[in-house]
């Protein structure tokens, strides 16, 4: 993964901590540990983020599913101290028909669950789009979560550009505004990792399809001057564009020429 990101001028990158459908993970290989940090060191990689598979539900109704979420929840973050102090990012769930209020409650639980003292990854909780029952679509609920866990110095939040803007957050007018909001109502502080993607649709469109740099409603002038604003320039930043490794390395090398 170091190899190939490097190959299209990354200098980070995401990897899912298993299949993201769910279902068992490998086990770690210590050489194959070793060799990526030596490689991280020998490129000055940034911090990387995983992902968490896109089936944990921690607000779930149905008690295997949340039981689910919670030992993979565990699992991924023993393995994650393979590599200390990277990021690990997952979607807060779904609430499906018991209301916001109770998906914040139940996923503050599993985090008081999984969470421990000596652990050196951050966890984050991805900002969405509000598709279906989708809790963290506004950064009210984001923060009633991070309220709610005693361990919150090993929480952050990963923004997904086209989430919010899907969410109805305004960065292509005004991110000077949105960023205030975040950090009048969570704390800049907390904001950890981008995930950089344009929209299929329009603001507060709600749907969450992901477009190529450039190519949606958020323009690559937005999404540029976002990477380049003090407040995210020094995070990492994750392209999630329905593309391929070529174009990965086309989207990379348009925004490093723009940030000169
Ligand atoms: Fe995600
Ligand atoms: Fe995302
Ligand atoms: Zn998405």
């Amino acid at each position: 993964m170091g190899k190939e990101a490097y190959s299209i001028g990354a200098n980070t990158f995401a990897f899912f901590t298993r299949n993201p459908r769910g279902g068992r993970a490998k086990d770690v290989d210590p050489e194959d540990v070793a060799a990526f940090r030596a490689f991280a060191v020998e490129h000055s990689f940034a911090t990387l983020v995983a992902h968490a598979p896109y089936t944990l539900n921690a607000a779930a109704k149905d008690s295997r599913v949340a039981e689910f979420a919670r030992e993979t929840f565990a699992d991924d973050l023993k393995r994650m101290e393979a590599t200390p102090g990277q990021l690990y990012n997952f979607h807060p769930g779904a609430h499906v028909g018991q209301g916001p209020d109770v998906g914040v409650e139940k996923i503050a639980a599993v985090l008081n669950e999984v969470l421990e003292p000596g652990q050196t990854t951050m966890v984050l909780l991805e900002t969405m789009a509000g598709k279906g029952t989708e809790v963290g679509r506004t950064f009210e609920e984001l923060a009633a979560i991070i309220d709610r866990v005693k361990l919150d110095g090993r929480l952050g939040v990963c923004l997904d550009t086209c989430h919010i803007w899907d969410g109805g957050y305004d960065i292509v007018d005004d991110l000077d505004g949105v960023l205030d909001e975040f950090d009048r109502v969570i704390g800049i502080e907390r904001l950890r990792a981008v995930h950089l993607n344009d929209s299929k649709n329009p603001l507060g469109a709600h749907k969450d399809r992901h477009e190529k740099i450039g190519q949606g409603h958020i323009g690559f002038e937005a999404l540029s001057a976002l990477t380049r604003h003090p407040a995210l320039r020094r995070l990492p930043l994750i392209l999630e564009t329905p593309t391929e490794l070529d174009g990965y390395a086309d989207e990379i090398a348009r925004l490093r020429e723009a940030w000169r």
